[in-house]
């Protein structure tokens, strides 16, 4: 274990919040070790600032528990203790040991302490150990770093500043077993090359495509939070070329993986949306996972949509059963809960609406509160390639045109059959 004294680091408690400097403070006053750990560590000394501040320690959640008021115990898999301070949340998890993969052993725990699934998956982790066992079962070295608010040091036991001076992403320990234990960690070693912009240590990389097949395991809704942190964290589109990259995007999005590789647009589209997130993230803009999600199945659902339409289906109930169709398939692999698909469903429907610019139906559109997304999405699919007959210009214009204006401009529309109905034909999605 390698001990860095404080003047040869650059952490600093100024960037620390009170809350997390109170619940270490508290917890060493009550004899226990307590230590800032994980992201907020490897950030600040990074020079940046932590947006979440965990806490590791060797007191039992009951325990901790017990010394804060504002706390409360959540989680199975891994039991933590939150405490809270206002809108902040403090985590403070107790150091886990080593898990014995014995089956026997592990019943002996109590099945409820530690347990591995047949193929070696960590099902739960609640066996606790020293700060040296909790470093080694961390997912990377860079995350396994511990900072010491009362003597203002750094516990370094995997060669994480190392890695950190190097700008490497490793996993601990031997990547294989690491990813059977848990597959999650090879879409967070992705996730943390993109956000750091390091580049993955060779025997962390190499270990990943014959592990891949194992994220079919994860559950629909551990991938869907997977999912937020790696295209709803401002690093979207370089998380996204590492997911292609190293083949792991099929596992969240088999259909949209078989599109993209046949079919460029598809794939403009879903990195359109990807760097588009990203500029509004930096703009400090609202972001909705609906929206990405949108443009993730919009390949899948445009190109059933055309399928049924030309078994016969008119436009819009093709387009219904398309949306159901694909949602349905899709959270086989990944949870999408209603309150995103249902807006989801609305963006899609919304571009067959925006095709007809005729009267008051038309005039209304804009003020849908759907209109915003609806609108954004389709200057996407044109930014990708698709042909949509120049729709998003005449929106763009149409817009910013007053109520009045825009009913007395959709009356003026060509009536069907007459030239715009027909180019707005050409406009079918998936065309
Ligand atoms: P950020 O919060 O900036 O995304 P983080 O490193 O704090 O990054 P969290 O997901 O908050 O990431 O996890 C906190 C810490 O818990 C990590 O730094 C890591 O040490 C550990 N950890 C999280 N997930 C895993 C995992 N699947 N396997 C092993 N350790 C993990
Ligand atoms: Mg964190």
């Amino acid at each position: 274990m390698k001990i860095i004294p404080r003047d040869q680091h650059c952490v600093s408690r100024k960037n620390i919040s009170d809350g997390a400097l109170k619940v270490m403070s508290r917890l060493r006053g009550g004899g226990h070790q307590a230590y800032l750990v994980g992201g907020a560590v490897r950030d600040l000394l990074l020079g940046g600032h932590p947006k979440d501040f965990d806490i590791a320690t060797d007191a039992t959640p009951e325990t901790v528990h017990a010394l804060f008021r504002n706390s409360r115990i959540i989680g199975r898999r891994f039991r933590i203790v939150h405490v809270r301070f206002g809108r902040e949340i403090i985590e403070v998890t107790t150091f886990r040991g080593h898990h014995d993969s014995d089956p026997e052993q592990s019943a002996e725990a109590g099945g409820n302490r530690s347990r591995q699934s047949a193929s070696g998956l960590l099902l739960r982790d609640n066996v606790y150990g020293t700060l040296e066992e909790d470093a080694v079962r961390r997912d990377l070295t860079v995350n396994a770093l511990y900072y010491d608010s009362g003597n203002f040091e750094v516990f370094d036991h995997v060669d994480g500043l190392r890695d950190l001076e190097r700008r490497a992403i490793r996993i601990i320990g031997e990547p294989a077993a690491r990813y059977t234990e848990d597959p999650v960690r090879m879409l967070r070693v992705l996730r943390f090359a993109a956000k750091l912009q390091f580049n993955i240590e060779p025997h962390t990389a190499r270990a990943i495509p014959a592990c891949a097949h194992l994220l079919a395991e994860v559950p629909a809704a551990r991938l869907f939070d997977e999912f937020l942190k790696l295209f709803l964290a401002g690093h979207a589109e370089a998380t996204f070329n590492h997911l292609l990259k190293h083949k792991l995007l099929g596992y969240l999005f088999p259909d949209t993986d078989e599109h993209m590789r046949r079919d460029p647009t598809a794939l403009a589209l879903v990195r359109a949306a990807m760097v588009s997130t990203d500029q509004r993230i930096a703009a400090d803009k609202p972001v909705t996972p609906a929206f990405i999600l949108a443009a993730l199945l919009w390949p899948v659902v445009s190109h059933r949509a055309q399928q049924l339409q030309d078994r016969g289906d008119s436009q819009m109930p093709a387009m219904h059963s398309a949306a159901q169709e694909a949602i349905s398939e899709a959270t086989h692999h990944i949870s999408i809960p209603r309150r995103f698909s249902q807006p989801m469903r609305e963006i899609w429907e919304f571009q067959l609406r925006l095709q007809n610019r005729r009267g008051r139906k038309a005039a209304e559109l804009v003020d849908h509160r759907r209109f915003r997304a609806a609108y954004d999405f389709l200057l996407l699919r044109e930014q990708a390639g698709e042909d949509t007959g120049g729709l998003g210009d005449w929106w763009t214009g149409f817009q910013e045109l007053s109520m009045e204006q825009r009913v007395q401009q959709a009356a003026k529309e060509q009536a069907p059959g007459g030239r715009r109905r027909s180019r707005n034909r050409r406009a079918s999605p998936g065309a």
